[in-house]
């Protein structure tokens, strides 16, 4: 699962495809939602395609978002960006891990099997634990896991990347990876012509005239020969 923009009309192979996981796009969306609210509006419904629905911008306002994103990485708007989303993230409170009920060592059966409650931790995991044993593999024995926002990343490279795409591209527009692929997926769930056939096959071959004939000689053997 990912995001895939597509070149609408591109002048240079940099300008046919730009991709970012989930992880990665969504960040860099909110990132220009905030950094050129004007041009973001422009993007047909739900701001920058965050929902893989095909939306995009045309080639001139592709061209705005180059001039505007270049402009806001010399200035360094785009590190300041990035560096305020850092600060904010590392000050979110720490997930609960339901696994060992944030005690950092789990003692469920299936564990204590593996050996997780005892398992010694290294110098670095214990340096953040204060203890030296047991574990849990939900959340690497710290009793906390890291917010599910932590996910997300986005770094200035990003947008320099992806200035390069919207200088090139002649107008984008977004789908997602699996719509990319959906014929197939689409072919393989259906039964196929041939699966169709081998399942007939298979059940003449267990219930049609032949079959019968077999069983009525398997019937008559037992009947006449070994029974008797
Ligand atoms: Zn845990």
């Amino acid at each position: 699962m990912g995001t895939d923009v597509y070149g609408k009309n591109p002048t240079d192979a940099v300008g046919e495809h730009f991709h970012r996981s989930k992880w990665g796009w969504d960040p860099l969306c909110y990132m220009c939602d905030d950094l050129f609210p004007e041009l973001a509006a422009r993007v047909e419904v739900g701001g920058y395609a965050r929902h893989n629905d095909g939306y995009g911008l045309n080639a001139v306002d592709s061209e705005a978002l180059a001039d505007a994103l270049n402009e806001a990485v010399a200035d360094g708007r785009v590190a300041a960006w990035v560096a305020e989303r850092d600060e904010t993230l590392a000050s979110l409170p720490k997930d609960d891990c339901p696994i060992c009920d944030s005690t950092g060592i789990r003692t469920d059966d299936l564990a204590i099997q593996a050996g997780q409650h005892d398992k010694a931790l290294s110098p670095e995991q214990a340096a953040v634990s204060g203890r030296e044993f047991g574990w849990c593999n939900g959340c690497d024995g710290r009793g906390w896991k890291e917010p599910y926002e932590t996910w997300f990343s986005v770094e200035v490279n990003d947008a320099t990347e992806f200035t390069r795409f919207l200088r090139a591209c002649g107008g984008f527009e977004t789908r997602s990876t699996r719509e990319h692929r959906d014929g197939q997926w689409g072919l393989r769930r259906k039964p196929t012509l041939a699966g169709y056939q081998r399942y007939r096959r298979v059940q003449m071959a267990l219930t049609g005239p032949k079959a019968l004939l077999v069983y009525f000689t398997i019937y008559l053997y037992l009947k006449l020969v070994w029974l008797n």
